[in-house]
């Protein structure tokens, strides 16, 4: 009996915010509402932070910016990239790309919004969600016992399959890219880039990467409404003598929804498609996409106004500071998408940009998270490119 009217007291603490998932994105939000004195409750489905890893692992500085994190574990500073007829193009960078262990750097960012109050617990799945004018509400199973919390806000942080994102009616991703990734015990000697390949044999409508990352190496593959084990095998045929130790795959939403807010609901990151179309890199976005709910929920707190219209400043601010980029990255993708198994053309484009005037511009260019002026500025240089990915040739 007593139990019985513990949980039910538990279960209605008002929180200020509730966050459905322990990623970067939900983890990133809730550090910032709890060191700024919001009463957050986090929820994270699995028994572990940081498990199972989906992720090649690969973000640019600047993720290190916001997040205090130990987990690196390599460096690369440039790419070769393949073509179908076995070519490959090096490209190099100033600035180091860091490769980390994903699970790690998720415990970092949860240890943050611990450390700075949020209430964050595990083997917590959200079942449901539901808002009205007076609070939301989610239904979550926690280590078995179903629970029900409230809040001024919900945010749906809970990746790709996300199920604020389903019970709170908004729309799904258009684009899904599904992945095959294996940790293998293959050794790289070239530890300092990262491998690219693309073409019919190696990817249909993405491109399949081999992540150099201390002893072992990342192999994996995106690919587009096709199953990707097949193009896996394609390119982890190059790596022989490998053992796998282990496979991870998942999905990678990547366009952002039209609507990333709702009435006292937001959602971030994956769950929202906030991820970069051109790499699938989603752990930068989906900071920024955090960094900028903060603003918008904490607007909301003062003006004491949880609406879709006072949410919809989330929106604006994510978008005034990549939006541009993703718009742009996701056009450029769908064009590659549509060229990603012609080996022919995709060899006359190598036979293009193989110069050292494009490649020194690639490299003077280069950025992972913005990635869109290196390919306008090599447009400008070889507007021929435009008819071929226009019209395939
Ligand atoms: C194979 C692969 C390789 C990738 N490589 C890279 C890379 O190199 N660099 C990069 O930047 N990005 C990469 N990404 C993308 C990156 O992993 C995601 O964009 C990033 O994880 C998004 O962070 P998030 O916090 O929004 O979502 P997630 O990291 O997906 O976190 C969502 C969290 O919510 C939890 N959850 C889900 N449902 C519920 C529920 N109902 N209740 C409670 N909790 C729930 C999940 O367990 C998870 O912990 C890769 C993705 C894949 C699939």
């Amino acid at each position: 009996m007593c139990n019985n009217i513990n949980i039910i007291l538990i279960s209605f603490i008002v929180y200020d915010v509730i966050v459905s998932g322990a990623g970067p994105s939900g983890s990133y939000l809730s550090y910032l509402l709890s060191r700024n004195g919001y009463k957050v409750l986090q929820l994270e489905e699995h028994r572990e932070v940081g498990k199972p890893v989906e992720c090649t692992g690969l973000v640019s500085e600047r993720v290190f910016k916001y997040v205090n994190s130990r987990s690196m574990v390599n460096e690369v500073h440039g790419a070769n990239v393949f073509f179908p007829n076995g070519k490959s193009i090096h490209i190099s960078k100033g600035e180091k790309t860091i490769v980390m262990y994903r699970d790690d750097f998720d415990k970092d960012v949860s240890a943050m919004a611990i450390g700075a109050g949020a209430d964050t617990r595990i083997n917590a799945r959200v079942l449901d969600a539901k808002v009205n004018d007076s609070y939301g509400e989610v239904k979550y199973r926690e280590n078995g016992e179903i629970k029900y919390a409230r809040a001024n806000i919900i945010v749906g942080a809970d990746g790709a399959n996300s199920r604020i994102r389903l019970s709170l009616n908004y729309e799904r991703p258009k684009k899904i890219i599904s992945t095959y990734q294996v940790d293998s015990s293959f050794h790289l000697d070239d530890q300092d880039d990262v491998n690219v390949f693309i073409g019919s044999e190696n990817s249909k409508g993405f491109f399949g990467w081999a992540v150099p990352s201390g002893e072992i190496t990342r192999i994996g593959v995106g690919v587009d409404h096709v199953t990707a084990i097949k193009y896996f095998r394609n390119i982890n045929v190059k790596f022989n003598r490998s053992q796998i130790l282990g496979i991870n795959a998942g999905p990678i939403p990547i366009n952002y929804l039209s609507k990333t807010y709702g009435n006292r609901s937001l959602l971030l990151g994956d769950a929202a498609g906030i991820v970069k179309p051109l790499s699938g890199g989603g752990i930068y976005t989906g900071i920024i996409s955090a960094k900028n709910a903060y603003t918008a929920i904490d607007q909301s707190f003062n003006r004491n106004n949880f609406s879709e219209d006072a949410l919809k400043a989330y929106q604006k601010l994510w978008k005034r500071e990549i939006g541009r980029e993703l718009f742009i990255d996701a056009k450029i993708q769908q064009y590659f998408s549509k060229i990603s198994t012609n080996d022919t053309l995709l060899n006359k484009i190598y036979d293009t940009i193989n110069r050292e005037d494009i490649i020194r511009r690639i490299n003077s260019l280069g950025d992972i998270d913005y990635p869109a002026k290196v390919v306008f500025s090599i447009l400008m240089r070889k507007p021929q490119l435009i008819k071929y990915f226009l019209f395939g040739g």
